[in-house]
């Protein structure tokens, strides 16, 4: 019964922290150093932890623990990609994505297990919504992939930015995913500055507004369609919050920001179906006024997906008519479809891969042994 209750620490941000000690009668300064043991040292167990007395720890133990979701697959892709599989409390699965590209790398980081969400290009919306991954969840993927990595040390980082655009709509799952970030942005755990940690939101207005009242992260918006009618098909949430509302919503965030924030806006590019001339123009139109970047997604395929990847000639041209009108547009490079780890790839089933066992293994797929723990450990 007490195993059931004990408080997960891994998912307490500074705030979370300081009120768990205040209430067991202790220090508040007491976060600052669980945050560093659990999130910069990598330790689970409370016995590590020097700088608490004996007592404290015996208490510690009674009612908290530092509990992890488990690697149960890494698997590298021929271009530096990486894709952990974690097993989740309750048997789900998800995957998260590293990202590396020069000095950068990137982590995409699931904040549910599924989606509720049905985009008709999404491949996780095929599997319906499951449930909300709990901030330990969340921040867990970040440690998981730390500890891969083996350090935490700002020099030596290789995790530089964190997207929340791995399985499900972050904002759907607000607290858990704020609380997340909070521990991903604070000193005494990752120390990532809040331009590098992005929120990915397939545009939920009233939880957008919300967040520019607690946190100031970057906003990457999923666009994908000029026009009200297109999007209602391509993005179902845009029935309920129209592009126009939308679009308010992204001022309102930027100005909360000082304005000097640009919103990302994500277009995934659809052979005829978005990725007109005509479009790109509608596109630059509605956007006027709006501080924007756009970011071109070539559509990466998956089975039972009807739609096709724009040619690279209809990408080039959309690309030159948004930026002849003045919004500056990258078109993102398609990174780790040969593991499946491209955007909108991410399904989180390790039995629908065993498959295809004879093709990843050719790309140095390492399978770790679940033994109840995280591998590794983080070098202090
Ligand atoms: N729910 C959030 C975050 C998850 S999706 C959101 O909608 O923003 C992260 C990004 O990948 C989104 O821009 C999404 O539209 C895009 N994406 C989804 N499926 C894709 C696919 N098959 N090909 C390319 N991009 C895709």
């Amino acid at each position: 019964m007490q195993e059931q209750t004990k408080v997960n620490l891994l998912g307490l941000d500074r705030q979370g922290m300081e009120a768990f000690f205040t209430n067991m009668g202790e220090k508040a300064f007491r976060a600052s150093q669980l945050l560093k043991w659990i999130h910069q040292f990598g330790v689970d167990d409370f016995d590590e932890m020097s700088n608490m007395s004996k007592a404290l720890r015996e208490r510690l133990k009674q009612v908290a623990e530092i509990r992890a979701p488990e690697v149960v697959l890494d698997q590298g892709s021929k271009d530096g990609t990486h894709k952990w599989v974690l097993r989740m409390d309750r048997g789900n699965n998800i995957e998260t994505v590293f990202i590396p590209d020069g000095e950068r790398g990137t982590l995409c980081v699931s904040s549910q297990v599924g989606c509720a969400l049905a985009c008709s290009f999404c491949s996780t919306a095929q599997q319906g919504f499951n449930r909300n991954l709990s901030a330990a969840e969340i921040v867990g993927q970040l440690r998981a992939a730390y500890q891969y990595f083996g350090t935490v040390h700002r020099d030596e980082r290789r995790i530089t930015n964190v997207v929340l655009m791995g399985m499900g709509e972050p904002l759907l799952n607000f607290d858990e995913v704020v609380a997340a970030m909070n521990i991903m942005m604070d000193d005494d755990s990752y120390g990532l500055s809040k331009r590098r940690v992005t929120l990915s939101t397939s545009g939920v207005v009233p939880a957008m507004d919300r967040l520019a009242e607690v946190t100031d992260v970057s906003l990457a918006v999923s666009l994908h369609a000029p026009d009200d009618a297109l999007r209602d098909e391509l993005v179902p949430l845009n029935k309920k919050y129209p592009i126009q509302e939308l679009l308010a919503a992204c001022k309102r965030y930027a100005l909360a920001g000082n304005g000097k924030k640009k919103i990302t806006f994500e277009y995934v590019m659809l052979d005829g179906v978005n990725d007109s001339p005509a479009q790109a123009r509608q596109l630059a139109k509605i956007l006027k006024g709006v501080p924007a970047k756009v970011n071109l997604i070539p559509f990466n395929p998956f089975p039972q997906s009807d739609y096709k990847r724009s040619s690279k000639a209809a990408i080039t041209r959309f690309w030159e008519i948004l930026m002849a009108a003045g919004i500056t547009t990258v078109t993102r490079r398609t990174r780790g479809d040969d593991i499946d780890a491209a955007c909108g790839q991410l399904v989180g089933k390790v039995t629908d891969k065993t498959k295809r066992t004879g093709r990843v293994s050719a790309l140095e797929q390492k399978v770790v042994i679940p033994q109840g723990g995280l591998i590794g450990r983080m070098e202090s």
